[in-house]
């Protein structure tokens, strides 16, 4: 069937403005991290995609070694870019970004501009784009200055591969220096791609006023922490759940079995203001006026569908606040 974007896509969708910037996003975005990639169901990602952009997801964020396997999710973007969003892609915000390990030697990882521009080359031709929204360095280099590394994302743009730079897992104190020198070259730095969630707080010891400081946008990944903020795992670890899959490290069942008796607690909570676990972890991050957009991931339509539920309750009494800090901290 071919796709008919939603007449109401844009009925429920709050939108907010990037730091002090011109550009709006939605205050939930869709991670591209997994589940569109080479070895996932290609239907299953068109679904997901699908079903966002129709419930006013404008935003869907992508990277170089996005799959698996690396570089496949900007495939993937690029048959659904053809086949179905071809008419919507000035509604959309497509971001991509490079730092991490793409091609053998040295030029396919890290910061150089000899990397960042080769990388955002091979993206742009794997989603058939001329030009992304943002592009991202993902990760700092201790090694490359950053004169060089901020050098590249101002000629990226100018260049017009990109319309907007941002900056991805760069401490406060690195955020400012970027900024500022962005700023100095007539680049704004749009936007900062930290991880942030209930159990993982980190850019409130001085990120999130750095941003607001220097009028920088803020998406945080991994709001659900991959999962375990959700229901997905109250009742153990469920076959095919992310925790399980072997090809990725990054989440491990011993991790999930640590932080379960938290959660837990967290989730009577979320029961008692009416809310399901994972919306109630969103609207917590979305509570900061720092934050611009939840970027959460999902491997099913309901998962999104639970997700934008978030936004029917955004606020929190101060009790509630306390009730969860204290949590928190045991
Ligand atoms: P989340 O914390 O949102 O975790 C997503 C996972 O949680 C899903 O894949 C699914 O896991 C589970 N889930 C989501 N919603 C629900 C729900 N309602 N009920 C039950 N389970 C649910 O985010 P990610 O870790 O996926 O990261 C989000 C995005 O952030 C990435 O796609 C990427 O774009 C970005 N990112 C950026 C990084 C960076 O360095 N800049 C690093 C990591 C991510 P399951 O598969 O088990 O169903």
């Amino acid at each position: 069937m071919p796709y008919s974007a939603s007449e109401t896509r844009y009925d429920s969708m709050p939108y907010a403005r990037v730091g002090r910037s011109g550009l709006k996003l939605p205050r939930i975005s869709l991670g591209w991290w997994y589940n569109f990639g080479s070895l996932d169901r290609f239907e299953n990602a068109r679904s997901l995609a699908r079903y966002a952009f129709d419930h006013g997801i404008t935003h869907f964020d992508l990277a170089n070694n996005y799959g698996p396997k690396p570089g496949s999710a900007e495939d993937t973007l690029g048959m659904l870019l053809k086949q179905d969003f071809g008419p919507y892609r000035d509604e959309l915000v497509i971001s991509t970004k490079a730092g991490y390990d793409m091609w053998p030697g040295p030029y396919g990882e890290w910061a150089s501009r000899k990397y960042l521009v080769a990388s955002l080359d091979q993206s742009l031709k794997r989603m058939g784009l001329d030009y992304v929204d943002i592009f991202y360095h993902h990760r700092p280099d201790p090694d490359t200055p950053l004169e060089e590394t901020m050098g590249a994302l101002d000629y990226i743009v100018r260049s017009g591969r990109a319309l907007y730079a941002g900056v991805s897992n760069y401490t406060a104190e690195g955020t400012r220096q970027a900024a500022r020198m962005l700023r100095a070259l007539g680049t704004p730095l749009l936007i900062h791609q930290p991880r942030y969630s209930m159990l993982d707080r980190w850019v409130e010891d001085g990120l999130l006023d750095v941003l607001e400081e220097e009028g920088v946008g803020s998406i945080v990944f991994s709001p659900l922490e991959q999962g375990q903020l959700t229901d997905r795992y109250l009742k153990g670890i469920p076959e095919g759940a992310r925790a399980t899959k072997t090809d990725r490290v990054w989440l491990t069942p011993a991790e999930v079995k640590g932080n379960l008796p938290k959660v837990l607690k967290l989730n009577e909570i979320a029961e008692r203001r009416g809310q399901k676990m994972s919306q109630m972890a969103l609207a917590w991050v979305l509570r900061q006026p720092a934050v611009t957009s939840a970027l959460v991931g999902a491997s099913s339509v309901e998962q999104v569908e639970d997700n934008l539920g978030a936004l029917n309750n955004l606020s929190f009494e101060e009790a509630e606040l306390q009730e969860i800090e204290k949590i928190l901290q045991s």
